[in-house]
């Protein structure tokens, strides 16, 4: 963001917000660029809108099912001990839902990503490319939609 930049812009409005790997009408789902936790995902909603509740209901469900759909997809690629869903949008108000899979051994562990790490070091893990996701996405819809 330059310094040229109002006090309105918008992150995800101005850029993807990281590398898309599934999108429909409604919502972009991009993957976070995190070597310590693989699989980190965000759901984003196309429109600029605040809080989940200026969504029609429907497209409240549809965002729903494309958030679980994820869910679904990270756990069967990247079989994390938990997942975490936060929507928080308090530095870019734009509704978006972060997936983030945590380990027992992971950074953070047991406290959320955003807080302070309570190990220096986590273990590598296997890294799975924006298609293999998109394609289990699709399949999770599939099956659960
Ligand atoms: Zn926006």
């Amino acid at each position: 963001m330059g310094e040229n930049a109002g006090l309105d812009y918008c992150e995800l409005c101005g850029s993807p917000g990281g590398e898309v790997v599934w999108e429909n009408g409604l919502c972009r789902v991009v993957m976070v660029d995190d070597q310590e936790y693989p699989g980190f995902c965000r759901v984003i909603l196309h429109r600029h809108l605040r809080e989940m509740t200026d969504l029609t209901q429907k497209e409240r469900a549809q965002l729903m099912n494309v958030l679980f759909a994820v869910e679904h997809a990270v756990r069967y690629l990247y079989q994390p001990d938990k997942i975490n869903l936060a929507s928080l949008g308090n530095m870019t108000p734009h509704v978006h839902w972060h997936l983030i899979p945590r380990w027992r051994d992971d950074r953070h562990f047991p406290y959320p990503v955003w807080a302070t790490p309570q190990r220096a070091h986590t273990p590598q893990r296997q890294r799975i490319n924006g298609r293999q996701l998109g394609d289990q996405i699709i399949a999770a819809m599939r099956t659960t939609v």
